[in-house]
């Protein structure tokens, strides 16, 4: 049985050409980037090219680029280094963040006394940028906005410009965690009012263990990991040149192919939603994700029209990788917080939600197959219900 894996929005498997130039990195240049002989600044120059490259993809500048080792530690270092080099005093954010930046805010405001406003989106999970607005001008503290730009469950998309020009007008510095959006969409950060925001290398094909935070130079951030002078002070420790030259690769295939990654996933999205609804009457999509402008095209979200909290398991036992929401909340027996936002109690109590998430090696058989088992597990639960 060919195994598919519909959990892209977890994880991604790694392009063959990013291993290979890996591979390359681990045999030949394993020298560190900080010395100053040959091996080190060969190091040094496949790091630089990969800063250039992934500045060039956000039309910023090299230097604000800073290499990290994932999405969650450059949330976590722009979030505290924020409080503790910039004086913010407020934080307004949504409680549909992943739990990186939740998590990090809500430890400033234990630790720190840091005032922490929650917008509440409506029932698509859409934010309000009217109450963002009011939230804004209700207050002269210093404040950071941190909104993610695709959730991760839902795929919900945010309009990073016009949350640029609102923070701008109530000079906000603003936080977006793009650890979505970085390598499936064409970001221009050079025409948004944008401070910081996150990658995550593992989320287009790279490697895990790498990524980085853009820091707009003027936002003035400093680092909160000190040691050395490595990544211009803001990130003190000795690199991870292999994780580096994997994201670079990583996102060179992205940015040569992202007109066609891109309609190819939209297609599947497509089709996986047309096909779900033929087979499984009553099921619905949650949030924004159905909508084609308004969710990213890699996740779609169902919810399904019965209770069934082994669906995990059970497509897991015919070769189906997907996950219900979130990889990191995966396994707890409370629903996200996502879903307690767009979903009612009876949704929840007699319906299953599932995330679906594609990448541009996902193939319509692929999805075929996977409908026909869920249909399978739907058309158990319905000859149940007759029975019981
Ligand atoms: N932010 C979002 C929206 C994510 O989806 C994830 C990963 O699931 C992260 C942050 C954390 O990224 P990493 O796994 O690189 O720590």
């Amino acid at each position: 049985m060919d195994k598919i894996y519909l959990d892209n929005a977890a994880t991604t498997a790694l392009a063959p050409e990013v291993i290979d130039a890996m591979v390359d990195v681990m045999n030949i240049n394993y020298g560190n980037p900080s010395s100053t002989h040959s091996f080190g600044q060969a190091a040094k120059t496949l790091i630089e090219k990969v800063r250039r490259e992934a500045a060039t993809y956000l039309k910023v500048s090299p230097s604000e680029i800073i290499f990290t080792s994932c999405g969650t530690e450059s949330n976590n270092m722009i979030l505290k280094s924020c409080v503790h080099h910039l004086g913010v005093q407020r934080i307004i954010t949504s409680p549909l963040e992943h739990k990186c930046v939740a998590e990090s805010t809500q430890e400033l405001k234990k630790l720190f006394g840091v005032e922490v406003v929650y917008l509440r989106p409506n029932k698509k999970g859409d934010i309000d940028l009217d109450q963002l607005d009011e939230a804004l001008g209700k207050s002269d503290k210093k404040t950071l906005v941190s909104l993610m730009h695709a959730n991760n469950e839902i795929g919900n998309l945010l309009d990073l410009k016009k949350v640029g020009e609102i923070c701008k007008k109530h000079n906000a510095l603003f936080h977006s965690d793009t650890v979505q959006t970085i390598g499936h969409l064409d970001l221009d950060f050079s025409a948004i009012d944008i401070d910081f925001a996150s990658c995550s290398a593992h989320k287009f094909h790279g490697p895990k263990g790498s990524g980085f935070a853009f820091v707009r130079k003027s936002s003035g951030l400093k680092g909160i990991i000190t040691g050395g002078p490595q990544e211009r002070t803001m990130r003190a420790g000795t690199e991870n040149v292999v994780g580096i030259v994997g994201l670079g690769k990583a996102l060179e295939l992205v940015m040569n192919h992202l007109q066609e990654y891109q309609s190819h996933i939209q297609k599947i999205k497509n089709y996986t939603i047309k096909k779900l609804s033929e087979n499984i009457p009553g099921i619905k999509f949650n949030g924004r994700s159905a909508e084609e402008d308004r969710s990213l095209f890699t996740v779609l979200s169902a919810l399904l029209p019965f209770n069934d909290p082994m669906i995990g398991l059970k497509l897991d036992m015919e070769g189906i990788a997907i996950s219900q929401g979130s990889a990191c909340s995966s396994g707890a027996t409370k629903p996200s917080m996502v879903m307690m936002m767009v979903l009612d109690e009876d949704e929840m109590e007699n319906g299953t939600p599932l995330r679906i998430s594609f990448c541009h090696t996902t193939t319509e058989s692929e999805i075929d197959r996977f409908c026909e088992v869920l249909k399978n597990i739907f058309e158990s639960h319905q000859i149940e219900k007759v029975n019981s």
